[in-house]
């Protein structure tokens, strides 16, 4: 593994010797480097669906003391050293956001989208009969559009995989999905509301409209929700009829300053869990130990904003993205949006701009900015100011 010159760790490494020969290593000037790395990129990080946070000082004594949530939501493992009754209220907010079955869902708090998609897409091979040699017998489907985190845990989970093409704008193309399909082997097609790259929604129901024609044994339906599962549950525009399970990074609409997530699924029993006794309780997550703060500050954000104020900042936030993608057309730039994304799409800038402004560019010249709802109006205004002066026209001539 390799650094940048200045990568500040590499020069502790430095000095680690001088330390070994006794002479203390400079800690704050370590720590203030890799903060003031991250103050000069703050105002130009707009292209990853992050952000400056919300204000989380109710929470600041949560900060200095170890919160550890291991084992299932519903057991509180021994040592009151966790946060698991606010780790219960979340899942259940979130099961009743996304419309599971009051009394059959089970959830998990995890560190990210990834843990998350791993947890569905485990829960999806579980439900499935395999080979006498150990082998399942279903076969995965996910688009060209899914997150790198998709094919990652299909492989690890040892779930033979076919990729999906997916329309100009990012959605799964469902033909291709029909032609794709194997009849004669049950499918576990993850679908995503709120692509990388462009923020396209999979429409699950025209998913189960092809695994009825194909007539597949059985199926399983995990929805990748990672950035736009909340706003667009909250809109009443995630269709989560017949989604088995959805996973979201908190960090990202929910704005946490630590990263985290969760998944929740329908159809509780089919999930595999044993019982431990050292930590007395019942295990049933994709992880072990776990931090408990971050998903003290899940509940926090969903517990002080309500779903009403949630809704507003999603609201404000699409109202910034229109504004984004209407100056920089007006500036000559081809932006396009969808309807419900923070996401603003345009051909991918010269190599002046990729060098202030810490771009997501994809493989067929697309980058985009994710006005989130921490992002300021002065952010776009700065970064479009500058694209003006470069010009489309002229950068693509
Ligand atoms: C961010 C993201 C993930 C991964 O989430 P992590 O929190 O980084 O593990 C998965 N899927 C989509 C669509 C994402 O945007």
């Amino acid at each position: 593994m390799t650094g940048a010159p200045q990568d500040p760790a590499l020069a502790w490494l430095d000095k680690a010797a001088s330390l070994i020969s006794g002479h203390p290593v400079n800690v704050d000037e370590v720590l203030g480097a890799t903060l003031a790395q991250r103050e000069e990129e703050a105002e130009r990080h707009m292209f990853f669906p992050t952000g400056p946070v919300g204000d989380f000082a109710a929470l600041r004594p949560f900060q200095e003391v170890l919160w550890n949530n291991i084992g299932s939501a519903g057991s509180n493992p021994p040592g009151g050293n966790h946060t698991k009754s606010l780790e219960r209220a979340l899942l259940e907010w979130a099961a009743n956001l996304f419309d599971l079955p009051a009394d059959d869902w089970w959830g998990n708090a995890t560190t990210g989208g990834t843990a998350g998609n791993r947890a569905g897409l485990l829960t999806a091979r579980d439900r499935f009969p395999r080979t006498p040699y150990g082998m399942t017998t279903a076969v995965a489907y996910y688009s060209a559009a899914a997150h790198y985190s998709v094919p990652k845990m299909l492989h690890e989970l040892n779930i033979p995989a076919v990729r999906v093409h997916t329309d100009a704008y990012g959605e799964l193309d469902y033909e291709h999905l029909a032609r794709s399909i194997r009849p004669d082997a049950s499918a576990i097609v993850t679908v995503t509301a709120g692509t990388t790259m462009t923020e396209a929604v999979d429409d699950p129901r025209r998913v189960h409209e092809v695994l009825d024609a194909a007539g597949v044994p059985g199926r399983y339906v995990h929805c990748d929700g990672a950035l736009s599962a909340i706003p667009l549950a909250l809109d009443m525009e995630l269709i989560t009829e017949g989604v088995d399970s959805v996973s979201l990074s908190g960090y990202k609409f929910l704005g946490t300053p630590r990263v985290c997530g969760l998944v929740v699924g329908r159809n509780a029993a089919s999930r595999r869990s044993q019982h431990v006794s050292y930590i007395a309780s019942i295990d049933d997550t994709p992880v072990g130990s776990i931090d408990g703060l971050p998903i003290a500050m899940m509940w926090y954000t969903v517990a002080t904003h309500g779903n009403e104020g949630l809704r507003d900042q999603a609201y404000a936030a699409r109202q910034l993205a229109s504004y984004a993608e209407n100056r920089l057309n007006a500036v000559g730039w081809p932006a396009w949006r969808h309807p419900w994304a923070f996401t603003v799409v345009f051909p991918t800038p010269p190599a002046s701009i990729q060098q202030r402004w810490p771009l997501a560019t994809d493989a067929n010249g697309q980058s985009h900015l994710v006005c989130m709802p921490r992002t300021t109006k002065e952010q776009v205004d700065a970064f479009v100011a500058e694209m003006a002066e470069v010009g489309w026209h002229r950068a693509s001539a």
